[in-house]
């Protein structure tokens, strides 16, 4: 039906000079943490106008930490989205805590509502983590100013939002701890890797030790094959980054702002293209593209009798059109493990979008003119399952 090859949902460019920046740590001889780990911390810890930096093995791991630093643990509830990725809500599990799921804003804003944020706040409470779904604020700042009134830790999976704002101030940057993600398919992929960030010098310092064993950096334990002296107060895990990955983020970490600026271009392209199907909605403003990462481009298709049904033929119409999508996401209360945990949970808002949302593709390498295939395509592919 298409000559043109397939348009990826999302493409990795991996220049020349990244391998070599792996090559050199390969050859250095460090292949654990190192100075290329350091190097890192301290770039995108200037990039964030944060305090530190923790490099993790995932933003998995820098979640549970930024969980456990926040003194989550058994007996507590944590408030968290349902719409996202299930990482936000396993570590909520794995630190022994109980999610509590907050409903969306709505088909304009897929973030968690502020308001949903408030009423659920119990007497168990102890954190919000909210999600800057697609790289677009979650009110991050009106959330902290409820969890500062409650008494609640604020953490924020940012794994969508490098180098993105709310007024001014990054993304990750608002609650006691912020977690990334450097998965190959997010903005700056390199493999497994991750990081927390936070102003707290001692969640920092805890992230670090729970990190690496429990074992606390010592200045007088030089050595660090040799363990005479050495006591260790908490168990802990192995969370760490390595060198070559680390290499890798050096290298593509000085590209990260002309990326996401390209991004954001692309961003508003398409949303003036798609303004013209009307029966689809562009989740976020046109204003908000601004200070976003532009890490994906949602929109949710019409609703009707079973919007599911339609939506998964409107994604097989794209595909043999040469467009590949993904869904982000399947409301995580709706996956066997929730459902059978916390079969009560309804949550409207975050069902609709999953039942109507697709992911259209977006990457740094793309043109104007495969937009526009796309948002044809898209056009074409609607009118052939109405
Ligand atoms: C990708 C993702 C994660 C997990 O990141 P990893 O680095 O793969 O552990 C967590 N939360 C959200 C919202 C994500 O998109």
């Amino acid at each position: 039906m298409n000559a043109e090859p397939t348009i990826p949902v999302f493409d990795l460019r991996i220049e020349p000079e990244d391998i070599e920046a792996v090559e050199n740590a390969l050859r250095g001889g460090e292949l654990s943490a190192g100075p290329k780990v350091a190097e890192f911390e301290r770039l995108f810890a200037a990039s964030l106008g944060a305090r530190h930096v923790v490099a993790t093995s995932s933003c998995t791991t820098a979640l549970h930490l930024s969980l456990l630093a926040a003194g989550v643990g058994p007996g507590d509830e944590v408030i968290v989205p349902a719409f996202t990725f299930v990482a936000t809500v396993a570590t909520v599990i794995q630190a022994g805590a109980v999610p509590v799921f907050a409903d969306i804003a709505g088909p304009e804003d897929l973030c968690v509502d502020p308001d949903e944020v408030e009423r659920l706040v119990g007497p168990r409470t102890k954190a919000a983590m909210i999600v800057h779904y697609a790289g677009y604020p979650a009110s991050a700042a009106r959330i902290r100013e409820i969890c500062d009134r409650h008494g609640l830790a604020l953490l924020e999976d940012s794994a969508h939002a490098p180098y993105a704002d709310e007024g001014g101030r990054s993304l990750g940057t608002f609650g006691l701890a912020g977690c990334f993600s450097f998965f190959p398919n997010k903005i700056l992929g390199v493999g497994e890797a991750g990081a927390l960030c936070t102003d707290s010098d001692a969640v920092a310092e805890t992230a670090r030790r729970l990190s690496a064993q429990g074992i606390a950096p010592t200045p007088d334990r030089l050595d660090r094959e040799d363990l005479t002296g050495l006591d260790v107060a908490e168990a802990g895990f192995d969370y760490r980054l390595d060198e070559p990955r680390a290499a890798l983020l050096v290298s593509r970490i000085v590209r990260l702002a002309a990326e996401v600026e390209r991004r954001r271009e692309l961003t508003r392209h398409y949303r003036a293209r798609l303004a013209e199907i009307e029966e689809i909605t562009v989740p976020f403003t046109d204003a908000q593209v601004e200070g976003c990462s532009a890490y994906t481009m949602s929109v949710l298709l019409p609703g009707g009798n079973d919007p599911a049904e339609r939506r998964d033929s409107v994604r097989r119409g794209l595909l043999e059109r040469g467009v590949q999508t993904t869904m982000m996401y399947p409301g995580i209360h709706q996956f066997v493990a929730y459902r059978e945990r916390f079969p009560d949970v309804s949550l409207p808002r975050t069902e609709d979008a999953a039942s109507r949302q697709i992911t259209l593709p977006l990457f740094g390498g793309m043109s104007e003119g495969q937009i526009d295939r796309v948002v044809a395509m898209l056009a074409e592919s609607l009118e052939a399952t109405a």
